[in-house]
């Protein structure tokens, strides 16, 4: 529910907006996070085999070598330095990612988000209690953890566990167990901990948020001046500590949403009626005042002001 007017979340977006122009950006992960999965489906399903592998590595069309970075961090702590092509495909993945927000990976491509998204809709929907909520450096100590089992143990430790990993091999070469895993997160996000998966305890998350401290694609609050407090990007947000110093900044601080854990979905985009967020790049300081009022309107306005 908005802060403010007591509306349900998104319904003045929904409003001023239109069904697309308030669900854009959601959409468009959709489409993002469905066209990356085909591309690793149309091998197994339709002997099409533009990408062999799956997530952690993979090579599409026989040429261009693709490996997650913190799979590539684990092997090296494992003691088993990546070959060559592997390496390549690491420094390939980020780049990108070091370009456009390393967690753009968990909103735009990461199959277990419209799970996590599910299971976040249900939880506003029947307003269930927040639940067990641990701090947000739970994840940094999960993902020192992994590096220290995989040092420990020689082997790439998270990959074992990995819900990301197995809902994609099970997508992809039909293993049904591992089904069990995707409802485990859908379970823990709806009743046990909201936001608890990706927000608190993922490593992979948080390793991807480092990446994100440096990255150039930026969403900025930069007509912040015309927000109304209705708080629904707030809600939406699946990190939504990552919005008050733009939003709420002092006058004359940044605009932009500088913190690496900023996954880009763009829902604050899409559920804010007054569209005080837009996307841009983290060197654009602009600010969007609103426009002067004319002489008779100021007038109206001191008078009230003085009633
Ligand atoms: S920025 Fe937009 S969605 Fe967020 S509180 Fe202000 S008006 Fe509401
Ligand atoms: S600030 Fe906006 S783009 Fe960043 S995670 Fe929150 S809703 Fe998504």
């Amino acid at each position: 529910m908005s802060a403010n007017t007591h509306a349900p979340v998104g319904f003045e977006a929904l409003e001023t907006k239109g069904w697309l122009g308030s669900r854009r950006y959601l959409l468009l992960r959709r489409a993002s996070q469905l066209f990356f999965l085909m591309l690793f489906l149309t091998g197994p399903l339709f002997g099409l085999w533009i990408v062999k592998g799956t997530l952690a590595g993979s090579l599409t069309l026989d040429v261009l070598p693709l490996t997650d970075p913190f799979v590539a961090l684990q092997s090296v702590f494992a003691g088993h330095w990546p070959s060559a092509v592997a390496l390549t495909g690491a420094l390939i993945v980020l780049a990108v990612y070091l370009l456009v927000g390393g967690r753009v990976y968990c909103s735009w491509v990461c199959p277990i988000n419209p799970v996590t998204d599910a299971a976040h809709w249900l939880h506003r929907r029947f307003d269930l209690p927040k639940g067990w909520q641990p701090k947000r450096s739970a994840r940094l100590w999960v993902l020192a953890t992994v590096l220290a089992v995989s040092f420990g143990t020689g082997t790439i430790a998270w990959e074992t566990v990995n819900p990301i990993t197995m809902v994609h091999r099970a997508l992809v070469f039909g293993l049904g167990t591992a089904w069990i895993i995707v409802a485990a997160v859908f379970l823990f996000d709806l009743f046990v901990s909201r936001r608890g998966w990706c927000g608190h305890l993922c490593p992979v998350g948080a390793f991807y948020g480092f990446i994100g401290k440096t990255a150039f694609l930026r969403v900025s609050a930069a007509k912040r001046s015309a927000c109304d407090n209705c708080m629904d990007c707030y809600a939406v947000c699946p990190e939504m500590q990552v919005i008050s110093p733009a939003l709420k900044g002092a006058p004359g601080s940044s605009p932009i949403i500088l913190a690496g854990d900023c996954t880009n979905c763009g829902a604050c985009i899409d559920v804010c009626a007054q569209n005080v967020f837009t996307f841009t790049h983290r060197f654009d300081q602009s600010v969007v005042e609103p426009p002067l009022k004319s002489a008779p309107e100021q007038s109206a306005a001191n008078m009230m002001h003085k009633e």
